[in-house]
């Protein structure tokens, strides 16, 4: 059997590092060797470091790892990052200076010009952008949690009929806040309508991640207009977009249908491990998708789309759900990582 690849997790106590605990276990390639967090959890152990709030149980020699800060002396060379934004830029620059390669969910590197903005499905050609990069190792970013939902469900749409116009608003979960997130105070019996620089990276993430891959950069896909308006509601875990689009060339509700059936990529045709079968999974009933039902589809890693009909301001309206510590999270990660080791980046380092 191949050795399994060892993972360091930086954020490993937060809301997506403990995702990445739960995901990776009987990960069939990598195996958590090392976690990471602040110097305030640093060098106790991980079940006296972080609340564990996740569903499954956690296993118990993760529970006895010590954590280690976030200074490039890990042995694993892969890094998973869940770390807050405040202090994720410099942390992760370290360690690609040092040869390690980082995958990131802070917006840091989401815009540095040489680092991919990474949806496998949609944009694994981006990934060569790691050949530019200045460091030893490297960096990817994963997008943002709202975004990669509704670029997933946008991209076989814009690939056949050339998207111009999307309106966008979101009912995000609280687990996208982090953890403990939104005190209960503001959010019982309520919905609080603003999630800080959500909107902005939905307006812009998209034109990048939709972008062409140019000579040593992404030539951004300036043809599209967006506007976001984001939302925090009581919901533990799935984000639900509702989508206003119009197209270059506007299609048949049936086109629509089959653009999003017949989507796949590069993830499905290399089999690779965390790949849902469908990327999207199209529903007819009048009231689906839902979060509590739909959110956790293909392990969490497929998107679902319903509720498509005619828009009388743009041309056609319909409704977006994914899981945001999953698939928009820790599994979009893993995933990127999985298309990583498939293109041979993690040669050199296994
Ligand atoms: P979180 O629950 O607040 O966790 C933040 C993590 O960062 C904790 O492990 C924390 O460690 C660590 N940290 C804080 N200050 C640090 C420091 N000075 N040095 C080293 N580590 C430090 O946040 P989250 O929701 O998991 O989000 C993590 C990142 O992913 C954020 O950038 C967020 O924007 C992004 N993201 C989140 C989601 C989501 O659905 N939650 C989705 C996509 C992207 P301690 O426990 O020791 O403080």
């Amino acid at each position: 059997m191949e050795k399994k690849i060892k993972v360091g997790i930086l954020g490993a106590t937060g809301s997506v590092g403990q995702k990445f605990i739960e995901l990776l276990k009987n990960h069939p390639w990598f195996e958590i060797a090392e976690l990471g967090a602040s110097e305030r959890s640093a060098g106790k152990k991980y079940k006296d470091a972080a609340n564990w709030i996740m569903k499954s149980p956690l296993n118990k020699d993760i529970s006895e790892l010590e954590v280690k800060k976030c200074i490039p002396n890990y042995e694993s060379k892969l890094i998973f990052s869940g770390l807050d934004s405040s202090v994720a830029e410099q942390i992760e620059t370290d360690f690609a200076n040092a040869g390690y390669f980082v995958i990131s969910n802070s917006r840091n590197h989401r815009f540095d010009k040489d680092v991919p903005l990474m949806i496998p499905e949609v944009n694994a050609e981006h990934l060569s952008l790691i050949d530019k990069q200045p460091y030893k190792g490297g960096i990817v970013t994963n997008p943002n949690c709202s975004t990669i939902g509704m670029v997933l469900a946008l991209k076989p749409l814009h690939d056949a009929f050339k998207i111009k116009k999307i309106n966008v608003v979101t009912m995000q979960a609280l687990s996208g806040g982090g953890y403990p997130g939104v005190p209960s105070m503001d959010i019982i019996d309520n919905v609080v309508p603003f999630i800080g620089g959500e909107e902005e990276k939905m307006e812009t993430e998209p034109l990048k991640i939709l972008g062409k891959l140019g000579n040593s950069e992404v030539i951004f896909e300036n043809d599209i207009k967006i506007s976001a308006q984001c939302n925090r509601v009581a919901v533990i875990d799935g984000h639900l977009e509702t989508v206003q689009v119009e197209f270059e060339n506007k299609p048949t509700k049936e086109e629509i249908i089959d653009a999003w059936n017949n989507f796949k990529g590069v993830p499905q045709e290399l089999q690779l491990p965390f790949a849902p079968i469908k990327p999207i999974h199209y529903f007819a009933e009048d009231n689906l998708p839902q979060p509590k039902l739909q959110r956790d589809l293909e392990n969490g890693m497929a998107g679902s789309v319903g509720r498509l009909r005619e828009d009388p301001l743009f041309h056609y309206k319909f409704i977006v759900l994914s899981h945001n510590t999953v698939r928009g999270a820790a599994g979009g990660t893993i995933l990127n990582a999985e298309l990583l080791k498939a293109k041979g980046y993690l040669d050199k380092i296994n």
